[in-house]
């Protein structure tokens, strides 16, 4: 029989942050409407974390968890969906970036797809680099390939922590 990828579930890694009206419920509440959204099933979960601001300092430090999910949704949908729960929970997009923000929900990695439209880019651009995202995403999926840039052990052995501690943990 044909075995065709675009068809059946796809796990992918959803990064979550907030720093505004009470993060932690912010990513809470983010958790339950994601596993609400049909073709879409939680996998696993990471503690939250506390971590400081990335570009603009004078706002609030952030709490940040990243998600395991297994669908059938195709990237953007998935990306859609996404923007539609950070626009729920009160997400206003203002021209300065990395400004704070009561959601930010970002595809960090979607199977091993290597996916690069002018709205999605996959894997995350920031991944390599970010403690928030890495430490996280290595709790829940400490075997995880990073398609183009390695293991996720090698990412991380490469990333201090910047200060990142875990505030609760799943
Ligand atoms: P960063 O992307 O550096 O973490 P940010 O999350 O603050 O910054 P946003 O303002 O939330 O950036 O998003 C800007 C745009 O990034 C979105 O409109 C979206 O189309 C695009 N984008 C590209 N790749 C992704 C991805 N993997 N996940 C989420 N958004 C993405
Ligand atoms: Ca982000
Ligand atoms: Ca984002």
């Amino acid at each position: 029989m044909m075995q065709n990828s675009t068809s059946g579930r796809i796990s992918a890694y959803i990064g979550l942050g907030s720093n505004l009206a009470n993060p932690v419920e912010q990513i809470k509440s983010a958790r339950g409407a994601i596993t609400q959204i049909p073709g879409l099933q939680e996998l696993a979960f990471s503690s939250l974390y506390h971590s400081a601001p990335m570009g603009p300092q004078d706002q609030p430090d952030y709490v940040n968890a990243v998600m395991g999910i297994a669908t059938d949704l195709p990237p953007i949908e998935l990306l859609r969906c996404l923007q539609q729960i950070e626009n729920e929970q009160g997400r206003v997009r203002k021209d300065q970036r990395w400004g704070a923000r009561t959601l930010d929900l970002d595809v960090l990695l979607y199977g091993d797809q290597i996916i690069d439209l002018a709205d999605l880019i996959v894997p995350h651009m920031g991944l390599a680099d970010r403690a928030f995202v890495l430490y996280p995403l290595f709790e829940i999926a400490p075997h995880i390939q990073v398609p183009g840039k390695g293991t996720i052990a090698d990412l991380l052995a490469k990333c201090p922590r910047n200060g990142l501690t875990i505030l609760e943990h799943e």
